[in-house]
């Protein structure tokens, strides 16, 4: 077993200001508590991800929207969404942000047992083929999936997605391909909007789970399990990622779940015990919202504790 923290030095080069949510602190708090956790510090391996190529990203992307984002990026920066920012160094950021989750299949698909967290951003989970949506640039985790597939002769992709906000851009850059099943519970009605339970996408390879807030933590937690085992039906994956968003805890200002770290260690838990049977063990799991910097720090420390 070999669980790693991957990341890399450019994804703080994404320079939202400090009064928007998702802004650097995210990542710098997360570090912290690695480096203050002596005993989970010692038993990761920490990795220097790589930047994602153009062409990896036009494995999901439109080419044209990723050489606008290079552009934009080049020229100072500028709007890309209503509530989405580039600055001189989100290209540099995104592609890092992309490239640290490749990095990552890479290393589970050559060896076995190999587990994965990235801390990266811009997250990825809302960015359509050809814009940017919801803070995200690039699907990262998308990107990834079909990286699975094209370079390690995957055949079969399992993504879960626990950020309290829908996957909609996941779901958007994965769903014609059958080979890739797609699991996202979230907060409804919320933002994107999207995401209902009959929006099974066009092969019915997306299991949507729609969730009142405010419920009980176990809800949630059964909810999404009860979604994987209907996903994972006669669908054995060759690996699993993660779209590991720590919005669904309690505390945080853009939901309304009420989820724990302890809970997020028991979905980790059980999702790796699955992963054993399924595929030697291979989970990558990439950072998505988490908005509340200390609750994310304390949910991605349990999550990482939960993968080895
Ligand atoms: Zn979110």
């Amino acid at each position: 077993m070999s669980v790693a923290f991957i990341s890399h030095s450019d994804c703080g080069r994404h320079d939202t200001g400090w009064n928007h949510p998702e802004h650097v602190g995210r990542l710098r708090a997360i570090t912290r508590a690695l480096r203050n956790n002596t005993e989970l510090f010692d038993s990761v391996e920490q990795v220097e991800g790589r930047h994602a190529t153009a062409s990896e990203l036009e494995l999901a992307h439109d080419a044209r929207y990723i050489a606008s984002v290079e552009q934009i990026s080049s020229a100072g920066g500028g709007q890309l969404d209503a509530d989405t920012v580039a600055s001189t160094g989100s290209w540099a950021a995104a592609t890092a942000g992309a490239g640290c989750v490749l990095t990552a299949v890479d290393r589970a698909m050559q060896q076995p047992d190999a587990r994965s967290f990235c801390a990266v951003r811009p997250p990825g989970h809302h960015a359509l083929r050809s814009r940017a949506m919801g803070f995200c640039l690039f699907g990262n985790v998308a990107v990834a999936a079909h990286y699975a597939l094209s370079a390690h002769g995957a055949e079969r992709v399992l993504i879960v997605d626990w950020d309290v906000h829908h996957g909609n851009g996941t779901q958007a850059l994965v769903e014609e391909n059958p080979a890739i099943h797609f699991v996202s519970m979230h907060q409804w009605p919320w933002y994107p909007g999207t995401g209902a339970a009959t929006d099974r996408g066009p092969h019915n390879t997306i299991w949507n789970v729609p969730m009142s807030a405010g419920l009980a933590a176990a809800r949630y937690v059964d909810a999404l399990e009860s979604a994987v085992d209907a996903a994972t039906t006669d669908f054995v994956p060759d690996i699993v990622l993660i779209s590991a968003g720590f919005d669904s805890l309690a505390g945080d200002p853009l939901g309304g779940f009420t989820l724990e770290p302890e809970d997020i260690v028991g979905l980790t838990q059980r999702l790796v015990a699955r992963a054993k049977v399924w595929c030697a063990g291979r989970v990558v799991s990439a950072l998505e919202g988490g908005y509340a910097p200390d609750r994310l720090a304390d949910g991605a420390m349990a999550h990482i504790g939960a993968l080895r």
